[in-house]
């Protein structure tokens, strides 16, 4: 099965409102459109902006978070009916969210129910951390958080999820994983649960990317194995040489 590859950048908390549209602009006058989708993930004040800015240019936009609740009483929160108008994706469960605010698969999976049912596609984050790398519990754990975050959730809509395996280990910490750890992880465990649960059809049709410390140095390493369809880069989509080059890489 031929899946588009897909490279999303994740700005975290980065850049205020004027660096996000320049960086907007920079990328937008560099990236062409071509075979691999491109989707930016700017901090929420900017996501307005952005959308007039990439309107028509083939570049994607996406939310770095929110909540399942279409509305209430939740101050600070962003709900997939605010975000609907302006994006296509939303990464869910990222590792510092699980980490530092306390998100949990079963908050995950309401954030990935929520974002299906409003039209958006999710960007289902998932990986080990290091204690759980170096006890061997990698698969064991990726397996789970798939399981626990795509529960009633229909093939036909786990056939249009994105899901990016992210060792908790390699994001910000320059030591990424190999091209084969990665690869065997999204095949076999990732693939695996996907098929255990909706069928091998839906398994091979999900796009998953690898994230963690991606650069222009790497990208190729990762694009060359069968199962990896793309990159969710943090550090290197920050720069605009780094990020036109990672794009270019994965669409030879
Ligand atoms: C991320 O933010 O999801 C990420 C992978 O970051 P980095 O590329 O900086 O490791």
């Amino acid at each position: 099965m031929t899946r588009t590859p897909i490279i999303a950048a994740n700005w975290k908390m980065h850049n205020d409102l004027a660096e996000s549209v320049a960086l907007i602009e920079a990328l937008r006058q560099r990236l062409a459109a071509g075979r691999a989708e491109v989707v930016l993930c700017p901090p929420f004040i900017a996501l307005a902006d952005a959308a007039e800015q990439l309107r028509g240019s083939g570049i994607a936009l996406g939310a770095q978070n929110m909540h399942w609740a279409d509305k209430g009483a939740y101050t600070g929160e962003i709900s997939p009916r605010m975000l609907k108008s302006l994006v296509r994706f939303v990464i869910v469960g990222h590792s510092e969210r699980r980490q530092h605010f306390g998100e949990t698969d079963e908050t995950v999976h309401h954030k990935v129910r929520a974002a299906i049912q409003h039209g958006l596609t999710p960007i289902l984050c998932v990986g080990e951390n290091l204690p759980q790398y170096e006890a061997g519990q990698s698969a064991a754990v990726v397996d789970a958080q798939v399981r626990a975050a795509l529960r009633e959730v229909s093939a036909q809509a786990a056939a249009t999820l994105v899901i990016a395996y992210e060792p908790v280990w390699a994001i910000g910490t320059g030591k990424a994983a190999s091209g084969a750890g990665a690869n065997a992880i999204i095949g076999l465990t990732i693939r695996g649960a996907l098929s255990d649960l909706f069928g091998e059809h839906v398994a091979q049709s999900v796009r998953v990317q690898y994230g963690g410390s991606v650069t222009p140095s790497n990208i190729t390493e990762f694009m060359q194995q069968p199962d990896i369809d793309g990159a969710l880069v943090g550090g290197a989509s920050l720069k605009v040489d780094d990020f036109v080059a990672i794009v270019a890489a994965a669409r030879k």
